[in-house]
This record gives C-alpha cells, structure tokens and sequence, in this order.
C-alpha cells in the first residue's frame, strides 16, 4: 500500500522508504560513443550513473507514476552521464520533469525525426509531449542532477528502441563547454 505522504530528502532527492533502481555504467553497454572508455571505466570501478524510485503506483490508466530520478555527475570520453532514455509503451503519454538540483539537459525525439532539448536547472519544469523519447543528462562537474517527475501509471517503458538507435544527438563537452552534436552511429 502507498502512503499518502512521501518525502524526499532536499539533498539527495532519495526517499526513505523507497528502495531506488540503481544504474552502473556495466548495465550501459553500447550507449556512449567512446566504448573502449566505457568498458575501462566499468573495469576500474563501474561508477553509479544514475538511479531512481520505483514508488510502486498501480499500473492503470488513471493513476500517476511518480518519484526522483538522480543522474550523477561524471563523463565516458567526452560524453557526459546520462540516463539510458526510453520510450513510455504507450507512446501516447506525456511526462512532467521538475528540476530539483542541479544542471543539466532533457533531450527529446520523437520517431517521426522531431528532437527536443530543454534545460533542467533548479525550479525548472519540463514538459515531455506524447511521442518522444526522453533521456536525462547532466552537464555539472560535479553535482548530482535530481529531477522529480510524474506520468501516467500504466504507460509502461520501452528501453529496447534506444539501446538499439541511440538518440538522434549526443551532448558532449568541448572546450570546457556543452556541445549537441550529430548521433555518428545513428542511421536513421
Ligand atoms: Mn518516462
């Protein structure tokens, strides 16, 4: 049964009572483009690249996931941590992130070629419409990126469509700066 009241904490946006899914870099195969760092990086430590709540919402129509979603800071080569990105299973379904901590971007795309980036930064809604895939990216140094975020609970995810295609861009840093630049393995 789900409380009525879940907190969570103003620093690490974790709830005390909510066991987080944590993703390592190991669990990411394929999905930067500097694999030969990636699979260093996973033989030296397998850092933590992000985690979230599952807060266990029933799976219906008119019921609203929700929770926190950390993205830590970090890169692979040039490429800044990121989440995997997904498609909702019922692609008709909109999103709301809010921005808790931290800087960072939302990259957005849709399979019929639109793509989207907002900017996530303290107090900052974003707004991910019906159709698009969405991937969280955190372009700080050093600080955690805590976003909340809501959508409806029975839409479902579907990862597998990403870590086939990648995204159609990447953010990567150069220069000391955030640079969007074509996805090169993407085909389509
Ligand atoms: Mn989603």
């Amino acid at each position: 049964m789900l409380s009525n009241l879940i907190t969570f904490d103003q620093t690490t946006g974790l709830s005390a009572d909510v066991k987080p899914i944590q993703r390592r870099l190991s669990e990411m195969a394929g999905m930067y483009l500097d694999e030969a760092t990636r699979a260093a990086m996973v033989e030296q430590n397998d850092p933590l690249v992000y985690e979230f709540h599952d807060l266990g919402v029933p799976e219906r129509p008119g019921a609203i996931a929700y929770g926190t979603s950390i993205t830590y800071a970090g890169k692979v080569g040039d490429e800044y941590f990121m989440t995997k990105g997904h498609f909702h299973s019922i692609l008709e379904t909109a999103e709301v992130y809010y921005c808790l901590k931290g800087q960072g971007l939302m990259l957005m795309e849709n399979p019929e070629g639109d793509w989207e980036l907002q900017k996530l930064t303290p107090g900052a809604a974003v707004y991910v419409p019906e159709r698009f895939a969405h991937r969280s990216i955190n372009t700080h140094p050093s600080d955690p990126l805590v976003t909340f975020f809501a959508f409806r609970g029975d839409a479902g995810h579907d990862y597998g469509t990403i870590e086939s295609q990648g995204f159609r861009k990447l953010a990567i840093e150069r220069g000391g700066k955030c640079e969007i630049i074509d996805n090169p393995r993407r085909r389509a």
